[in-house]
């Protein structure tokens, strides 16, 4: 069901037990950055409801971890494995030009520190944070972890290689997968920035 800014209501087939038709604009389930509700609404990604206050935190944490990523000379990105009460479990940044590993993503590593600490290789009971959109490695990884849930700041850059975006993958997977990017984008895509004129690493 689609209303008229484009934002899809949820209902009960994402099993919420949502049967009454949802009020406008209250709960939405977010599919693009460019269906994003209007400031304040609350958002609901699958079985996680947030408030976008809550999200943008969450994003900020994010961002510590890509601080910390960046200020060492690896790539300016961090990730968070979040619980269903809004916890922050696990987190991790980029470690591939420190560790001369091209995987080293701050996904991949997300999910190396989430399998020991839980051990469990599926989340699919958690969301996870990025502070920029998941590469096609990564979102791929995520997947085979059975994560559904995905929030993220910056959008996928154009030099992204391969080029697939996370909804892309998203839409690809068997998995009915929520992915909602853009929060405190400007924020993040001015990080991401800075950290990478700041390091002196030729890479
Ligand atoms: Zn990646």
């Amino acid at each position: 069901m689609f209303v008229d800014n484009g934002v899809e209501l949820l209902d009960s087939r994402h099993g919420l037990g949502v049967t009454e038709p949802v009020q406008e604009q209250t709960s939405v389930r977010v599919q693009t950055p460019s269906r994003q509700g209007p400031q304040g609404s609350n958002y609901i990604i699958m079985k996680i409801d947030l408030a976008k206050s809550e999200l943008d935190r969450l994003v900020r944490e994010a961002q510590q971890q890509a601080e910390e990523a960046g200020s060492r000379g690896d790539g300016p990105f961090g990730a968070l494995l979040v619980s269903q009460d809004k916890t922050v479990v696990v987190r991790a940044g980029n470690t591939a030009i420190t560790t001369n590993n091209a995987a080293a993503h701050a996904e991949i590593n997300l999910l190396a520190k989430a399998g020991e600490k839980l051990k469990t290789r599926k989340l699919g009971d958690y969301m996870v944070v990025v502070n920029a959109a998941p590469c096609s490695m990564c979102m791929s990884a995520l997947l085979k972890a059975k994560v559904t849930n995905i929030v993220f700041g910056a959008p996928p850059e154009p030099n992204m290689d391969p080029y697939i975006t996370p909804e892309e993958l998203a839409a690809k997977s068997r998995l009915d997968v929520a992915v909602l990017g853009g929060i405190l984008a400007d924020e993040c895509v001015q990080q991401i920035a800075r950290l990478r004129a700041a390091r002196t690493t030729n890479d």
